[in-house]
């Protein structure tokens, strides 16, 4: 799978693992086809992408450049935090990590939902996460890994935030998932 990482965001999470949605450096204006060549050139025939960033769901006209990847033959995930657009019809496989309240119909629609867990999560969001994983089927946890992990491309791993998440895991009698950002370990980009 192949990751598209959109600019910018409308939350600033103090603990973003990926500080250079923020950076006006590293940011790219590109066409949808200029896009699917840069994808095309790194993997000529790989047929699944995520979406994320930064935002994907603040990156205007989003619907149409799904709807183009749509009509390549491209399988689509998106990961997003809910804030911003609507959701395109396209996007295959939506996993949606929440970081403020949001309405019960993305939840509805999303296929899995990804709570990314500090080393202390509030008692507020401790209850969130396990009433969540009585409503939905798929729900995960993530322990944190800091900013300098991801520009170093490694999982810097904080055992107090595994820990938090594996007692999540524990109340929820196995009902939540753990999710380890598998890339970071094997050190791709
Ligand atoms: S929602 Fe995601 S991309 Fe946006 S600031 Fe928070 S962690 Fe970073």
């Amino acid at each position: 799978m192949l990751f598209i990482r959109f600019h910018g965001c409308p939350l600033a999470c103090p603990w973003c693992d990926e500080p250079l949605h923020r950076d006006p450096a590293a940011r790219r204006e590109m066409l949808a086809e200029q896009l699917l060549q840069a994808v095309r050139r790194l993997h000529p025939r790989l047929p699944y992408l995520l979406l994320t960033g930064g935002e994907p769901l603040a990156v205007p006209r989003l619907a149409e450049l799904v709807d183009f990847f749509k009509q390549q033959g491209f399988w689509q995930a998106m990961e997003t935090s809910g804030v911003g657009g609507p959701i395109p019809e396209g996007v295959d496989w939506l996993t949606l990590s929440p970081k403020t309240k949001l309405a019960e119909a993305i939840y509805q629609r999303a296929n899995e939902v990804k709570y990314v867990i500090g080393p202390s999560p509030s008692p507020r969001l401790r209850a969130e996460i396990l009433q969540r994983a009585e409503l939905h089927p798929n729900v995960w946890v993530q322990p944190r890994s800091g900013a300098e992990g991801n520009r170093q491309g490694q999982a810097i791993i904080n055992p107090q935030a595994v820990a938090a998440c594996l007692q999540l895991i524990d109340e929820a009698a196995g009902t939540i998932r753990l999710s380890l950002q598998l890339h970071k370990w094997l050190n791709l980009p």
